[in-house]
């Protein structure tokens, strides 16, 4: 069985705008000027629907999707008829989707309207060939989302400082283990080889043996710049929108046009288009509902390099994946205000920052392999991993003594 993204039919995609501040009915809505489900759901079909929960932070963050938009999701497929819902979501590298199912409160609200909630992260895992792999020839996703019959993708729209956005193509990376996205993001390869390994390809190939049969943007409230959290370096942004379509690499494409970015210009979806996936180009779409030019609201894509988001604590970060930087972003973010105020004075060292000249205040700490090796004989604390788990960073900036494989002592 194989159900990647092929060439999608003949002619325009059609991808439908809606706006308003009622969700359900902006959800319905979308989905009924894209020509509604019934062609796409039979009462056979098992029916995954996958929105981006990949870390516990509300909604109102503008980090993961709406819970409100995969209720109507919901109720929109019980009412196609399907023979089973189900919500299902694999979390960030060292976290547990079930445990943010837990955070959100989410878990029960979906089951009350009818979907299972299915952590990917404890799911099956089966190894799949990528015939038309560009950089990858195999690779494990999860079983349930590759014996799905349907799969609704969900994703917030976001910025993204790797890959330019994070939509529905990226949105799939959400149904593989956290081994197989360590090899996505090519995560623990030296930082000057990541170049020509390509994160961008690797999700395009991905994509050619698991996608979306139809997209969803939530763009109810978007993030610009690229880090999870109210705390750190990314604004939520109120839009109010929502985009559909049965062409991912086509509602990308318009999400984008929506924020005011090209989608020529963002490497993966161009890839897609190139590799035939499906439509990007302004006259091989035909939009309906509202127009790009009525919705239309650029988002900020600039990301600092040193983010001085706290007073006492400057964060560099060098070249490296989003392994560490969004570990390291998340650690802090589950200290409260005077927690991080009680650190002191703290400069976190992120990725390879052999070229950075950086000043240095307080307590220093390397964070992560490529860190720790680039700063090699520099003073300062080494918090080793690829990418050390967030508790670690956490009990080591309060403290607690940790060895060097990073495991806690005396907890
Ligand atoms: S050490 Fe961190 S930045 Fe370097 S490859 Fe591993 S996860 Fe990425």
């Amino acid at each position: 069985m194989g159900r990647g993204l092929t060439l999608r039919e003949e002619g325009k995609s059609r991808v439908s705008i809606s706006k308003g501040k009622d969700i359900a009915r902006i959800v319905r809505q979308a989905i009924t000027l894209v020509g509604g489900l019934e062609k796409l759901i039979s009462s056979r079909a098992r029916v995954l629907i996958k929105p981006n929960l990949s870390v516990a932070l509300p909604a109102k963050t503008g980090v993961i999707t709406d819970p409100r938009v995969v209720l109507a999701l919901i109720q929109l497929v019980r009412e196609a008829g399907a023979k089973e819902i189900m919500v299902g979501e694999s979390a960030v590298v060292g976290f547990d989707a079930g445990a943010i199912f837990d955070a959100l409160k989410v878990r029960s609200l979906f089951e009350k309207a009818g979907a299972k909630v299915v952590n990917l992260d404890q799911d099956q895992a089966v190894e799949v060939k990528i015939p038309k792999g560009e950089v990858l020839k195999k690779l494990k996703v999860c079983r349930t989302a590759y014996e799905s019959d349907v799969i609704i993708s969900v994703p917030k729209m976001k910025t993204h400082f790797q890959t330019g956005v994070t939509l529905s193509l990226k949105n799939m990376k959400g149904t593989v283990p956290d081994e197989s996205k360590r090899i996505i993001h090519r995560i623990g390869v030296p930082v000057e080889k990541r170049e020509e390994y390509g994160l961008d390809q690797a999700i395009v190939d991905l994509n050619t043996i698991i996608s979306a049969d139809l997209t969803v943007i939530d763009a109810t409230i978007s993030l610009e710049g690229f880090v999870p959290g109210p705390r750190l370096v990314g604004n939520p942004v109120r839009l109010d929108t929502i985009m559909a379509g049965f062409d991912p690499v086509a509602v990308d494409a318009v999400g984008c046009r929506v924020i005011g970015l090209d989608p020529r210009e963002v490497r993966h979806i161009r890839l897609a288009y190139e590799r035939k996936l499906g439509q990007m180009l302004l006259d091989e779409i035909e939009v309906v509902g509202r127009s790009v030019e009525s919705v239309l609201h650029p988002l900020k894509t600039d990301i600092p390099k040193a983010a001085q988001v706290h007073e006492n604590v400057t964060i560099i970060e060098g070249k490296g994946c989003s392994g560490c930087s969004v570990t390291n972003r998340l650690a802090l973010s589950f200290f409260s205000p005077q927690d991080v105020e009680n650190l002191g004075s703290l400069t976190l060292m992120v990725g390879d920052t052999a070229s950075t000249d950086y000043p240095v205040k307080g307590r220093c700490f390397f964070i992560g392999n490529c860190s720790i090796r680039s700063n090699k004989g520099k003073k300062g604390r080494n918090i080793g991993g690829c990418p050390p788990p967030g508790l670690w960073i956490r009990k080591s900036l309060t403290g607690v003594a940790i060895n060097c494989l990073g495991e806690i002592k005396g907890t």
